[in-house]
């Protein structure tokens, strides 16, 4: 890749460009939402220099070098694919900027008409069948098998396949309004290299078709499929600014269904299957239960030595759990923002922990601040997932320092537990600043937009 081939005076012509062209757009109630000039400024920016794990190897800086016809401002779901596709006139992997200037629901047609369940839902499937077929009572602990799931996979996986939109390789996806962003769906960077999404709201990855699992816990639950953004086999990506939640339909709204209750959504953003080198700045993650999954399986080895993240002035903001939740990765979480919700909040959700120490994983935690009630203790910030290493330094709780891997091993008596994680981070852009100076830039600058 020629990096910075097309930087510099054809960024600031692209960006004038679209000003002039946004100058003449009329403004008032219908109008496109008028084009922030900071952002498209930011439409060429590299990751920069020792900026987390995403800037090892030659670092990450997605489309910057694309052609000024490479560059595109989208606002509907067709657009967006087109885009990412340039149309089919080049290979997918041509380094590509695709400007997001509207909430673009990525449940709609072609044509940009709403779709609904009825427009996924198989012939053969209906949730009346499913939950006759599967009832614990009669069908007991198997995992569902038979016509109704095989039904209500074909329906989830036309779902998905509307969706769920794959991000190519060399391809920055930045949010250029206030309202930027996707809902009803995600985004998915799959096998794809050097991607940079920033300054975008995303929202509600709604799976209309979870599946009942009975051996998920002594009751069983109910799991969804779908991240707000996935990475699977993704390398060098910077995850920048931008704002993650369930919006119009949080986890409190579903149903209870044999007994549990309905889950519809999965993760906020899941790095899994060896992704590996990937920088998580500024983003603002809120109201969700799951929210950042680093490894998907205790058994799957190739993820050894992969999943390298950096989590860095993150808001993590009354959400339940995964914050992150690590197996096999190097992964540096310093100066993140966390603000505990209740451990059971009025509409029922749940505080679980904050970060997961899974197989394997090696975590360096560095100045994070927690702001926590005054009924939630330190040993519940941290829990032990079958890992065995684990260090932290200059973390807060609640302004006051706390040690977190004391707490962990005060947690868990019998564990054997280090603190030789058997790796130092390197990559900062700028050195680690005290928790209480992290916690006050966080929630200042965190979010899209912002
Ligand atoms: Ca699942
Ligand atoms: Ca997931």
């Amino acid at each position: 890749m020629q990096r910075r081939e097309w930087m510099g005076t054809l960024g600031v012509l692209s960006a004038s460009l679209w000003l002039s062209a946004c100058a003449g757009l009329p403004t008032g109630a219908g109008a496109p939402a008028p084009l922030d000039p900071a952002r498209l400024a930011q439409a060429r920016e590299a990751l920069a220099d020792n900026d987390g794990w995403a800037a090892a190897q030659g670092g990450t800086w997605g489309g910057a070098d694309a052609r000024p016809e490479h560059v595109f401002t989208v606002r509907t779901r067709a657009e967006l694919v087109r885009a990412l596709s340039l149309g089919g006139s080049a290979p997918a992997s041509t380094p590509k900027i695709v400007q997001v200037a509207a909430m673009i629901d990525l449940m709609t047609d072609d044509a940009g008409r709403p779709l609904g369940e009825a427009d996924f839902r198989d012939p053969g499937f209906s949730w009346e069948a499913y939950l006759q077929a599967y009832a614990p009572a009669t069908w007991g602990k198997k995992k569902p098998e038979g016509p109704q799931e095989a039904a209500r996979e074909r329906s989830a996986r036309r779902h998905e396949a509307q969706v769920i939109v794959k991000v190519p390789s060399n391809t920055t996806v930045i949010g250029v309004t206030a309202d930027a962003g996707f809902r009803n769906g995600g985004l998915m960077v799959e096998k794809a290299e050097n991607v940079v999404i920033r300054h975008l709201r995303f929202e509600d990855a709604y799976d209309l078709f979870p599946e009942w699992d009975p051996k998920d816990g002594p009751e069983g639950e109910w799991n969804s499929e779908y991240d707000t953004l996935a990475l699977r086999g993704a390398s060098q990506v910077w995850i920048d600014h931008n704002t993650f939640s369930d919006g119009a339909r949080p986890d409190a709204l579903a149903p209870v269904w044999f007994g549990r209750k309905v889950q519809h959504h999965d993760g906020l953003l899941d790095i899994t299957l060896a992704s590996t080198n990937i920088t998580v700045s500024w983003n603002h993650f809120k109201a969700h239960d799951k929210t950042s999954l680093v490894g998907g399986s205790d058994s799957l080895r190739t993820d050894d030595g992969k999943l390298k993240v950096t989590f860095h002035h993150n808001w993590w903001d009354g959400v339940g759990q995964r914050t992150p939740r690590v197996r096999w990765g190097e992964v540096h979480v310093h100066n993140n923002l966390y603000t505990v919700p209740a451990l059971v909040a009025p509409d029922g959700t749940r505080y679980a922990y904050s970060i997961g120490v899974g197989v394997n994983s090696r975590i360096v935690s560095q100045a994070n601040a927690w702001e926590a009630p005054a009924d939630v203790p330190a040993t519940q910030l941290v829990k032990l997932w079958k890992g065995e290493t684990f260090t932290d330094e200059g973390s807060t709780l609640n302004g006051r320092p706390v040690d977190l891997f004391a707490a962990l091993q005060a947690a868990n008596p019998g564990a054997r537990l280090s603190r030789e994680v058997g790796w130092t981070p390197y990559l900062m852009a700028r050195p680690v600043e005290s928790a209480a100076g992290a916690a006050v830039r966080v929630r200042a600058g965190a979010g899209a937009g912002r």
